[in-house]
């Protein structure tokens, strides 16, 4: 049977979202934050929020006043029961340049609009009401439920790496994010280089003196885009995924019109696909671009004084796991199954954006995306949910917790 809410349980879940989005929970940047603690009014609103629903709530800090949240009823849960958690996160993107207002919820065409009204407080709010109705209708399964809300997603997923580090684990994981309402087994893993190239300055009337650190990086650029390269990125593909992809996105170097540059600098973003390590991606480009510019005459200049580390260096490497969930694993099935009743999802679907799916994954979870509303509103300046989408995802995951009422949704 389906699930769906009623008007009052819709106007619940309304007013929870407008509440959530009221708090300011803006995470720009890791600095900023470890000062400005996005995360700690917020906490506290929905460690108030899970109590009065029953459950009891225990913080793990990230760092102080960054603590993610895991929540769960004492006495619910079989003994040895399977676990799953329902989880998202706390903060949300900064609100430059926003046309609507970021923190008072405005209703207007059957879209709720505001910040993490898409990314992701409907998730959070869509779960919340589910689990409320699903413990009042004394119809929950028997696997150990949680929620846990993280810190620092929006920041490269820094806090669910910290709560996997501190130790908790559950079997399986929901966790929320724009994914209109269909369930995503796999995303990439970003790697993000920073390469500097190593020139020489010198008086631009007479470059023959110098080396020109911009004409390096101009190679290293063609390297990045050129044959060689797309082709080893390339080679492997995923069902779901496609192939990985690599773009430089950055470019600066030189000082003045008149000076030949000694640095150059460029970023490149890359999304793995789960079967490239991000170690051996980043190796096998440190080795090919260093032949490929060996071979293209370009020398180190006769004064010797280059960098020793010859024409460019990798200056910063960053990866972040993907997400490789078995379409089989029984929270993807299950979940899958009443996706497709309600709005007809075929089958599991991939994403190129990453989460704390990542984290969660790499620590052995079976973790699938879930959510409702379209990851092309999260992160706008005009961010909204469909309230259709915000219901649909309550009534899934009702029907997910409800159908499974005193079983396991995660065996048999
Ligand atoms: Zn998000």
């Amino acid at each position: 049977m389906i699930q769906s809410l009623s008007e009052a349980d819709k106007k619940d879940l309304l007013d929870l979202l407008t509440r959530l989005v009221a708090i300011e929970s803006v995470n720009r940047d890791p600095q900023t934050s470890r000062r400005t603690r996005p995360e700690e009014r917020i906490a506290a609103f929905v460690t108030e929020h899970l109590r009065s629903m029953g459950m009891v709530v225990e913080a793990r800090e990230m760092e102080p006043g960054r603590p993610n949240l895991i929540a769960h009823w004492p006495d619910q849960g079989a003994a040895g029961a399977p676990s799953l958690m329902l989880n998202a996160h706390l903060d949300t993107v900064p609100v430059d340049g926003m046309t609507v207002n970021p923190f008072n919820v405005t209703i207007r065409d059957g879209r709720a609009y505001g910040r993490g009204t898409c990314d992701t407080k409907g998730s959070m709010a869509a779960f919340l009401t589910a689990l409320a109705i699903a413990r009042r209708e004394g119809a929950l399964p028997s696997d150990k439920l949680y929620f846990v809300a993280t810190v620092a997603e929006e920041t490269c997923c820094q806090g669910a790496a910290a709560l996997m580090a501190s130790g908790f684990r559950t079997d399986a994981a929901i966790v929320g994010e724009a994914t209109g309402c269909r369930v995503v087994t796999s995303h990439k893993g970003p790697l993000w280089l920073t390469i500097e190239t190593h020139g020489r300055a010198c008086h631009a009337s007479m470059p023959h003196l110098g080396v020109n650190a911009i004409e390096i990086m101009s190679r290293v650029v063609q390297f990045v885009h050129g044959p060689a390269w797309q082709g080893r990125i390339k080679r492997s593909s995923h069902p779901l995924l496609g192939e990985s992809t690599m773009s430089v996105t950055t470019i600066e170097g030189g000082a003045k019109i008149n000076i030949i540059p000694d640095t150059c600098r460029i970023q490149i973003d890359g999304r793995l696909v789960p079967s490239e390590p991000a170690n051996q991606v980043a190796a096998d480009f440190r080795r090919m671009l260093a032949e490929h510019l060996a071979q293209s005459g370009l020398q180190p200049s006769a004064a010797g004084d280059i960098n020793k580390s010859g024409l460019f260096s990798i200056v910063r490497e960053e990866a972040y796991p993907p997400l490789d969930c078995s379409p089989d694993a029984p929270v993807a099935r299950r979940l899958g199954e009443i996706c497709r009743e309600f709005n007809g999802q075929p089958g599991p679907l991939g994403v190129n954006y990453f989460a704390d799916t990542g984290p969660f994954n790499q620590a052995g979870i079976d973790a699938v995306l879930f959510g409702p509303g379209d990851i092309a509103q999260a992160h706008t300046v005009d961010e909204y949910i469909e309230l259709e989408q915000l219901y649909q995802a309550a009534e899934i995951i009702l029907t997910l917790l409800t159908r499974h009422a005193g079983r396991s949704i995660l065996r048999g």
